[in-house]
């Protein structure tokens, strides 16, 4: 048998006090675990021969379903042959592992610091961990609590959550020594149910809004909800803290889909005084009209102001010296207010001023003051408003809620900055995904002295560095907050999931946002811009995600391009992690090409077929399409778990072209999305399908189309078959598009 295989035993019952690692010699000059030349043990080589053949590991837990977890976890850790490694650089990083997270099973905590500290410790000797696999020894367990049983969990006296939190840090530490690792922790409902709720309650006492509370769980990380209890525990045990630092706004009446300070008009908030008086001297006034050049944007000069006679700014080309960004919210007062365009509070442009001397720019971008009021110019400096982030040498974020939270050295001002109202706004979200080359800071306040701040480092004091060393919460926040600063647009997805928990002052700014996160420089004056700007967007992706097409709101156009689209956007819904996104593929004119399962309809399902509908009129469309119950065609994905169909009417068989390579493809009308839970589904079929490239009365009905479609030989689409021209089609849009847009420019 293969060395690194070991038999697992029958459990021999769970004790808490059951030492799991194995006594080894003392102060070695290597590690006792991890050694160049020996494989270690990976769980999923843990056998037990049945019968004469060698079973695996599910079927050997599938063999015990009565037994406790904790009884299982205790026998695979046993088995695992961990040995107490003293080892004098494991013990240092063990040493380190101050924050890893607290277990009333104090051996199984043990256990896992062994395992991970060794491992860390092999990482940095440069033994190659791919090969040792022992990494996975937490997926495995991981695995193995999905088989916790409800009836099973209070037996013990030992919190299943605490145990599962290990696994948790032990997963984490994995998959960030090696990306490829896929974490993988299911987590079952019935031991996070009453830790969610709990948190909920936390939020609810402290005030938090629960609008913001779940919308970190959107589109956040592979565990969604499964988080909210850790970062809550923070609130929970600092509340007078979080409460103090609440703010102005009562969110007691948000629900966990609504808050009500969203989509408030912030632009009229009197403006902020940071002078204790709160009247200083007579306001700074900005000449905004010498920002009315197009195409040059400028910031304001405020290096050595006291000596230029009384003007303490210049108007100057940004590319002259650093400067630095404001990312603010307009809610707390520091945007432009009510007292006229250009003109600011002394006080709070002196000390903005401070700032940006304190990180060595010599210049400030900061909106209240740098966007031309005059029309054109104005829609011109928001169509590029990213680029003031994108080419700045420093972002600061400054946030009142923020600024009065005192600094810690832990995860606290992290877990404020997600609770912050800043974190809640499009525009700062596109802020700090621009704020790529420069450096990102945050004003908090002093810890010793309220009336002073202090400027940190988002990368360096205030993100979690290494998930081996930083507590579950430091981590999970930081995941959060990196998450965003690095996300790429890759899918319609991934800006729905930024957007959708985010608000603006006007509706329209987070198309404007969507826009900009796309890539696209949105032309903001035409009355048509939101349909532009999802057409921009979803012909710049090439792909996008099967399930957007499932919408129920009125289309933009009513037949070939883009009549399968919604008017906007951000009336696709969100997916959730258990979803699986097919891809469809978008050509140049908007008609979208993919393989579905089909079935034609009889006339019974024109009844049992129900519309999916937002609007009347959609409404309308489907029954009316119905009534021809034989023309139509009804189109599903097999993943597609929520009963929902695209219905569509076959018009003819065609020819179409994906990546230099020809396809047969059953070209079809979009009608709309319908419910089939009624319905019998019956055999599956499948076909590739053009939606939005014809247009005509179907002559055929949908039985014959499909057939005619089965006798036409060439190539079928099954799954991307574009996936590696993907890159260069996108390049290419993007120089048409662009060469576009310059030609729009010279005639603006
Ligand atoms: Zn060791
Ligand atoms: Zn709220
Ligand atoms: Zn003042």
């Amino acid at each position: 048998m293969d060395p690194r295989f070991r038999i697992l035993p029958r459990p021999k019952g769970f004790s808490s006090s059951i030492s799991l690692l194995i006594r080894a010699e003392k102060t070695p000059d290597t590690c006792q675990n991890i050694q160049p030349g020996v494989e270690p043990i990976n769980i999923f080589q843990f056998v037990k021969f049945k019968e004469q053949r060698i079973v695996n590991f599910n079927d050997y837990l599938h063999d015990f379903p009565n037994v406790h977890v904790l009884d299982l976890f205790q026998q695979i850790c046993i088995t695992a042959d961990v040995k107490h490694c003293q080892n004098e650089k494991c013990q240092a990083i063990r040493r380190e592992m101050i924050n890893a997270p607290a277990c009333e099973w104090k051996c199984f905590r043990d256990w896992a610091l062994v395992t991970m500290s060794c491992q860390m410790n092999s990482k940095t000797q440069g033994l190659d961990l791919e090969s040792w696999k022992w990494a996975e020894i937490a997926h495995n367990l991981s695995i193995v609590a999905t088989f916790t049983r409800r009836d099973k969990m209070l037996a013990a006296n030992v919190d299943l959550f605490q145990v599962h939190e290990l696994i948790n840090w032990m997963v984490t530490i994995n998959s960030h020594l090696h990306p490829s690792f896929e974490p993988h922790s299911p987590l079952r409902t019935h031991i996070t149910k009453q830790k969610i709720v709990e948190a909920t309650q936390t939020a609810q006492k402290v005030g938090i809004c629960q609008n913001r509370l779940w919308n970190l769980t959107v589109g956040g990380g592979e565990r969604e909800e499964v988080d909210l209890p850790i970062l809550m525990a923070v609130v929970e045990k600092h509340s007078t803290q979080f409460m103090k630092h609440r703010g102005y706004e009562d969110h007691g009446i948000c629900t966990a889909g609504v808050c009500c300070f969203n989509n408030i008009d912030n632009t009229r908030v009197k403006q902020l005084h940071k002078c204790s008086t709160k009247d200083c001297e007579e306001l700074l006034h900005f000449p905004l009209s010498e920002l009315e050049r197009p195409y040059e944007r400028f910031t304001w000069w405020i290096d050595d102001i006291e000596n230029t006679k009384n003007i303490p700014y210049i108007a100057t080309e940004k590319s002259q010296g650093q400067y630095m960004a404001i990312s603010h919210v307009w809610s707390d007062g520091t945007g432009g207010g009510i007292q006229g365009e250009g003109l600011v509070n002394r006080c709070l442009f002196k000390y903005f001023q401070g700032i940006a001397k304190e990180l060595r720019c010599t210049a400030i971008w900061w909106d209240t003051i740098c966007i031309p009021v005059e029309r054109a110019t104005r829609q011109n400096a928001i169509s590029r408003m990213h680029e003031n982030f994108e080419e700045a040498a420093h972002t600061i974020i400054h946030d009142q809620y923020l600024v009065q939270f005192p600094w810690t050295d832990d995860s606290r001002p992290c877990l404020a900055l997600l609770l912050s109202p800043w974190f809640t706004r499009a525009w700062t979200a596109l802020e700090l995904m621009m704020s790529r080359k420069g450096k990102v800071s945050v004003v908090y306040r002093h810890p010793n002295d309220p009336g002073r701040y202090i400027i940190k480092n988002l990368d360096k004091d205030i993100l979690a560095l290494h998930p081996a060393y930083s507590s579950r919460s430091h981590w999970i926040a930081s995941t959060l907050v990196s998450q965003l600063r690095g996300q790429r647009i890759d899918c319609i997805g991934d800006i729905l999931k930024i957007l959708k928990t985010r608000s603006t002052s006007w509706p329209r700014d987070l198309m404007v946002v969507a826009g900009l996160l796309a890539g696209h420089n949105p032309k903001v004056n035409t009355p048509g811009f939101i349909a532009q700007i999802t057409r921009d967007i979803v012909l710049g992706l090439v792909e996008i995600e099967e399930s957007f097409l499932y919408h129920g709101h009125t289309t933009m156009t009513e037949k070939m391009g883009f009549s399968w689209c919604p008017f906007s956007l951000l009336d696709g819904d969100i997916l959730t992690n258990t979803d699986r996104p097919e891809r469809v593929y978008v050509d140049e004119d908007g008609a979208v090409s993919g393989n579905w399962d089909y079935r034609i309809l009889d006339k019974e399902d024109a009844v049992n077929v129900r519309p999916y509908s937002f609007h009347i009129s959609v409404d309308w469309k489907i029954r009316v399409a119905l009534e021809q119950w034989e023309s139509c065609l009804l189109l599903r994905n097999t993943h597609n778990r929520k009963g929902l169909a695209l219905l569509v009417v076959p018009l003819d068989v065609a020819k179409c072209e994906i990546g230099g390579i020809e396809y047969v493809v059953l070209d079809c009308q979009y009608i709309g999305t319908v419910y089939t839970t009624n319905l019998r589904w019956g055999d599956s079929y499948s076909a590739s399908v053009r939606l939005g490239k014809l247009s005509k009365h179907p002559t055929l009905s949908a039985e014959e189309i499909t057939n005619r479609y089965y006798d036409t030989k060439g190539c079928r689409i099954y799954g991307r078959p574009w996936e590696d021209q993907l890159h260069s089609i996108k390049q290419a849009r993007k120089q048409y598009s662009d060469r576009v847009a310059t030609s729009n420019h010279h005639s603006f």
